[in-house]
């Protein structure tokens, strides 16, 4: 039974690596991808088939075809990798994709640099000097052993491949920095200076342009080799001494040399592991700043800027671009590449502005659509509240007609229905009047109907009015509000509000609760707190209840209006209305009204 499973699972994984494989392959074409074939999916199916040859023992089979299948994919694993290593050695442009790995692109791209200077060495002298050259290079980087310049005036790196990924990439772009500083210094004995560092410009773009990944490993060689190298060269040679021995004498891991060349070398060595570029970036900004004062004393200031800024100009353009994003043109001092400092600013100030404006739109949208909702609120909420109170009054008067018997004799079950008819008219009246209250205050009508008026009397008729709900509920009330205190306001709307408040109060705390009201002047403010132990407010809930028809308790609360009302009443007064609360323990509601003392 096991062995059964096992076949099936292995003809399930071989046939799906075999899909994967043949895919792969028929995208590559490459030999070793049928020799992983073969080792991944054919053994597998020889293990199918002992099954098939000795249904009843499968584990006796397997014993003779387990060794056989394990040499079998030894073989072809290893004939498939010797096929991979030729298939890289070949060069060819699909493996560089297939492979994509680092060590193995970043050596590409430098053999790519080295045998561009190579071909162009090679006429001139022949392959001689040049394989001497490596030799040297050889003796000081180990890791360049087996590398050597080919019949074809090629650098090959046959040892070196096979070591990728056992050495650090430090390494390898160490070695190669050295060995393309000589083949360039070579090649500059044979062509002008300027030609030399033209064809360096042009490769570095070309190896670029393959595989971006060498970007940090050769960006010090353009930077140090095509800016500033021409620059020094051009300066007085006891300037360039003294250049030399101050920057050699500074710990910047950056050499010049007595002819001004520029060694960065030991810039590999320091290489950290992440932000390679902003460590280029300051470590070249730290040369140039040291050796600047006295390349103007030497050439010029003018000069020197210019020649430095037309040097960045002519970087390979994605090198340049690469350096610039990561902000190097910023950090350059005064009077080198001032265009592009400009243009690079007024485009950070342009975004700075778009982002801006942007937010100033969205603003004035929100605050827009905010309005329309508000005037689309009070518009709707006047509409239904008028269309309903018409037909509202007319019912009432016929119930009212209704009552009195002028509409003919009632059963007593019609005049008992008829009472729940008119406590519902009631309600929904009421409820209108409280949706008109909704739209805000007209606040030149209100202040026509402002009085002064005291504390102590309205809060005093308020408890009045409510006291036949507090028996009901054996609640308490304490008030304790100083006689001298006054409001100043339309009465009848702040009494509105002030009841609502203290209506909710005795909603939302169970019998036996006790309510406390109180309130004394701060500055020309009267504050009102209403106290209740009731049920309490959650956190999240207290911002909203202000809001129209928000409602905490669908089953004990109304529409949800009455804090609304309240809200509106209180601001359009210039108050200030808020909540604290605890669940389970009460709240407190807190008013702030114009007031002052009685007269
Ligand atoms: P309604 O009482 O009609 O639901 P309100 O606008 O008067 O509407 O109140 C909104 C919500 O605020 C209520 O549903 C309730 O959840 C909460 N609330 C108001 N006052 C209190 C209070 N004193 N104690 C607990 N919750 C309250």
């Amino acid at each position: 039974m096991i062995g059964e499973i096992l076949s099936f699972v292995n003809i399930i994984l071989s046939v799906s690596i075999l899909v994967v494989i043949l895919m792969v392959y028929s995208v590559y074409r490459r030999v070793y991808l049928l020799w992983f074939i073969l080792s991944f999916s054919i053994v597998p199916f020889i293990f199918v088939y002992s099954l098939i040859w000795s249904p009843g023992s499968p584990f006796k089979m397997g014993v003779v075809v387990y060794p056989i299948s394990v040499i079998i994919i030894e073989v072809s694993m290893l004939i498939a990798q010797k096929n991979l290593i030729e298939s890289i050695k070949s060069g060819e442009e699909e493996e560089y994709k297939m492979l994509l790995r680092d060590d193995i692109a970043i050596l590409r791209a430098y053999e790519h640099l080295a045998n561009f200077f190579i071909g162009r060495i090679v006429p001139l002298i022949g392959t001689s000097s040049i394989k001497e050259l490596l030799e040297s290079r050889i003796e000081k980087h180990p890791v360049l052993s087996g590398s050597f310049v080919g019949v074809d005036e090629r650098l090959n790196t046959r040892a070196l491949e096979e070591i990728v990924g056992k050495i650090e990439v430090e390494e390898i772009s160490l070695a190669f920095y050295e060995l393309i500083s000589g083949l360039l210094e070579l090649y500059s004995a044979f062509v002008p200076a300027d030609k030399a560092i033209e064809d360096l410009r042009k490769a570095t773009e070309k190896v670029m342009e393959k595989n971006a990944m060498i970007f940090d490993w050769i960006a010090p060689i353009v930077l140090f080799k095509t800016v500033l190298e021409p620059v020094l060269r051009k300066c007085r040679q006891e300037d360039i001494m003294e250049i030399a021995i101050m920057v050699n004498r500074s710990k910047s891991g950056i050499r010049v040399n007595k002819d001004g060349k520029i060694d960065v070398g030991m810039l590999y060595k320091e290489y950290p592991e992440k932000e390679k570029t902003d460590f280029i970036i300051d470590k070249f900004i730290y040369a140039l700043n040291k050796m600047r004062p006295i390349i103007q004393q030497s050439i010029g200031e003018e000069n020197a800027n210019s020649m430095i800024t037309s040097n960045f100009r002519k970087m390979p353009t994605n090198i340049k671009e690469r350096l610039y994003g990561e902000g190097l043109v910023e950090k350059l001092p005064k009077g080198i590449l001032e265009e592009e400092k400009v243009t690079l600013m007024s485009r950070e100030k342009l975004i700075e502005e778009l982002v801006d404006r942007r937010k100033k739109l969205e603003n004035a949208y929100r605050e827009l659509a905010e309005a329309e909702l508000g005037k689309m609120k009070a518009t709707f909420l006047d509409v239904v509240a008028h269309e309903l109170r018409t037909p509202l009054t007319s019912i009432k008067t016929y119930v009212e007609l209704f009552k009195k018997g002028k509409l003919g004799r009632l059963t007593k079950t019609q005049k008992e229905k008829l009472e729940i008819m008119e406590e519902n008219v009631d309600k929904l009246t009421n409820l209108i009047n409280d949706m008109l209250q909704i739209p805000s205050i007209d606040i030149k009508e209100l202040e026509l109907r402002k009085e002064k008026f005291p504390a102590e009397e309205v809060i005093g008729e308020i408890v009045e009015d409510c006291s036949t709900l507090l028996s009901e509920k054996s609640m308490s009330v304490s008030v304790n509000i100083p006689s001298s205190l006054a409001i100043q306001g339309d009465k009848n709307l702040l009494g509105k509000a002030i009841k609502n408040i203290i209506g909710n109060s005795i909603k939302y705390t169970p019998s036996g609760g006790k309510i406390k009201i109180s309130a004394k002047m701060e500055g020309d403010k009267v504050h009102i707190k209403i106290k209740d132990n009731g049920v309490g407010i959650s956190e999240d809930e207290i911002e909203r209840i202000f809001d129209p028809f928000y409602t905490g308790n669908e089953k004990e609360g109304g529409m949800g209006l009455g804090l609304s009302i309240v809200k509106n009443i209180v601001e359009g007064h210039g108050g200030k209305v808020w909540a604290e609360s605890t669940v389970g323990k009460g709240s407190t509601f807190h008013l702030l009204l114009p007031g002052g003392k009685n007269d």
